[in-house]
């Protein structure tokens, strides 16, 4: 199944979460099922952030959002963990700072995004300046409306200067996250996940619903799409995410680049030894 086809909201399109099954999985009976094609699209994302960082043309940006326990921190580590450290970066964005609430509101994200070869993963992103601020009242509404197109806009320079830039929103039922937030009480050594504000929050959820559908709706764009991923099944969650991930990174074709160096010449200054025995045996 091509995911990227399935779940991208189409530009212009009016997104109705109601209408988007948390749970489903495709035709995949269970994770050990699924098992393998995880893996292959591991592979493969090892292989294409290899070539990206090598090439050091064009970079990734990976935005998730999410309410709190729908896995954003999960898919950072399977798309992380299948690729090299040292090309890609993660990026969380909290509560502002006092310095950062001083400047605007794409000022502290700008700084966090890829250079070229990187990749970058946003675990929260501007998107939370018409989400959690729409949904609290943090600033007047003159202000978070204007955002949306201040955000396709900014994502608009991305893409121009070489970034490819994806979205994606983790898509829960809200029974799944009660059930989620529970598991965080009973086991000991996730107890430090669980915060007040995660029970308060839930009496959001239409509040959020509502923002997330504009969100999505309004800045799902040809040059930087959404994806609502199901994401009440770990395992098809993090399928999905590679699999789009992938297709993603092959669209980008990045290459090799080719030597800088006469091999020929440097083989045979220093390596005429083995280049002889080479020979020898040819
Ligand atoms: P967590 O990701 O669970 O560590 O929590 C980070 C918190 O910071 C969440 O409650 C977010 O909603 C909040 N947050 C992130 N960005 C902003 C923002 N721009 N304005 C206000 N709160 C934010
Ligand atoms: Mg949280």
């Amino acid at each position: 199944m091509d995911y990227a086809k399935q779940f991208i909201v189409t530009p212009g399109s009016k997104v109705d979460l109601t209408k988007i099954d948390a749970g489903y999985k495709d035709s995949h009976e269970s994770h050990e099922a699924a098992m393998p094609e995880i893996e292959a699209y591991r592979d493969k994302l090892r292989d294409l952030q290899f070539r990206l960082y090598a090439e050091t043309k064009q970079s990734l940006l990976i935005c998730l959002q999410a309410l709190d326990a729908a896995g954003k921190d999960g898919t950072v580590n399977h798309v992380l963990s299948a690729m090299n450290p040292q090309g890609c970066r993660v990026y969380g964005f909290k509560q502002p700072s006092a310095e950062e609430l001083a400047h605007d509101f794409l000022w502290r994200i700008h700084k966090a995004t890829p250079a070229k070869g990187e990749v970058a993963i946003f675990n929260r992103s501007q998107y939370e300046d018409v989400l959690v601020v729409r949904v609290h009242d943090l600033v007047p509404k003159s202000v978070w409306s204007k955002r949306y197109d201040l955000i396709n806009d900014f994502e608009r320079l991305l893409v121009d200067n070489g970034t490819r830039v994806v979205k994606f929103f983790l898509h829960i039922s809200e029974d799944e996250q009660l059930r989620r937030f529970k598991q965080r009480i009973d086991d000991p050594a996730r107890n430090w996940k669980i915060s007040d504000a995660d029970y308060k929050e839930r009496s959001y959820w239409a509040d959020y619903q509502k923002a997330y559908q504009e969100a999505l709706s309004t800045c799902s764009t040809k040059h930087a799409p959404w994806y609502v991923i199901p994401a009440n099944h770990k395992w098809f969650r993090n399928l999905a995410v590679s699999q789009i991930i992938v297709k993603t990174l092959e669209a980008m074709d990045p290459k090799i680049p080719a030597p800088t160096v006469d091999l020929d010449a440097i083989k045979k200054q220093y390596h005429a030894a083995e280049v002889a025995e080479e020979d020898g045996k040819v």
